[in-house]
């Protein structure tokens, strides 16, 4: 029985790591984004020896005799020059030319497709996903309601979906002071860190200059805030190259009630408090207005960054 799977491929630090995002298992699909599969087993780049070496030699794939009867195909997807991802075969024999020729047509078209829709859905600098691709997806799961307990059921260990803005502090000082390049770097190892924090099947994008979103699928508000405080600290703790410290503050709030831009909003009123209260902290929106700290209000989003 063939098997496939695509992997996808992430560095993080100096290390590269590999996760299986989606499988064929006999006739049907599964993949990461499904809740039972979504820690997901990342490993480093070393656990897939072959994939390794293909990658080391920068060859457009390479086949493996893995003995008793397994070989195994791998593919990797390279945009401009690294990695992001790849497809691993497997068969009970070796692959005939024939096939193999099939293989390589049909990689082809899916790797170019695959660069498109990162041309058009992704922020160029981080890989994140753009405002647009915000836009497009955060319609949906308010409009859905998320089919979970009815707006009565405010429950707060109810499991629900949350949104994130966080914006990293004094960032124009870092651009000041260590120049611009620095500050792209900053910006990328950011990225890289958003992608360790949060799980597979939450969604990050970039939203602006320094301003990223986050959308937290099915937690609790405390779950909620001890995620988002742990990645605040691992920013805190991270050490950035030449620049030092880097701190991030963070608003959040329930996506359940409010249109898309009334919950954005919210969430900013709760980061724009985070900065007048001492920056390098996460805001809950509710809490700040249940305290009398926060105006309820319908607030838009009006910070887009313009430079
Ligand atoms: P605060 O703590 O209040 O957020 O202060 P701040 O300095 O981070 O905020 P401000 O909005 O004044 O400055 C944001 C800076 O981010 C200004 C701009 O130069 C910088 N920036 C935005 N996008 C990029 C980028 O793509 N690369 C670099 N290097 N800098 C960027
Ligand atoms: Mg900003
Ligand atoms: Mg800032």
């Amino acid at each position: 029985m063939p098997v496939v799977r695509a992997l996808e491929v992430v560095s993080i630090g100096e290390e590269t790591y590999v996760r299986p995002k989606a499988w064929i298992d006999g006739d049907t699909l599964h993949s990461i984004e499904e809740p039972e599969h979504a820690e997901g087993t990342r490993l480093p780049l070393a656990a897939y020896p072959a994939l390794a070496r293909c990658i080391a030699e920068r060859s457009a794939s390479v086949e493996e005799d893995q003995g008793a009867g397994g070989y195994a195909l791998w593919l990797p997807v390279w945009l401009q020059d690294k990695v992001v991802a790849c497809l691993e075969l497997r068969n009970g024999s070796p692959f005939s030319p024939e096939i193999l020729n099939v293989i390589h047509g049909i990689f082809h078209v899916y790797r170019n497709y695959q660069s498109l829709l990162d041309y058009s859905e992704r922020d160029a600098l981080t890989g994140l996903f753009n405002r647009k691709t915000f836009d497009a997806e955060f319609a949906r799961p308010v409009a859905q309601g998320h089919g979970g307990p009815s707006e009565h059921d405010d429950h707060p260990q109810q499991p629900q979906h949350w949104l994130a803005v966080v914006d990293i502090d004094h960032f124009k000082q870092v651009n000041d002071r260590f120049g611009h390049l620095y500050g792209d770097e900053v910006l990328i190892l950011m990225a890289n860190l958003l992608r360790s924090s949060f799980r597979a099947q939450d969604r990050i994008f970039r939203f602006g200059g320094e301003e990223f979103v986050i959308l937290l699928r099915s937690a609790s508000l405390e779950t909620a805030r001890q995620i988002f405080n742990r990645f605040r600290m691992a920013v805190e703790a991270h050490a950035f190259p030449q620049v030092g410290r880097v701190t991030v503050s963070l608003g959040f709030v329930s996506t359940r009630h409010g249109s898309s831009v009334e919950i954005l909003g919210h969430a900013d009123q709760a980061l724009y408090y985070a900065k007048e209260h001492g920056r390098n902290q996460v805001c809950h929106y509710d809490e700040l207005v249940k305290a009398g700290d926060l105006q309820p209000q319908a607030a838009a989003h009006d910070d887009v960054e313009l430079f």
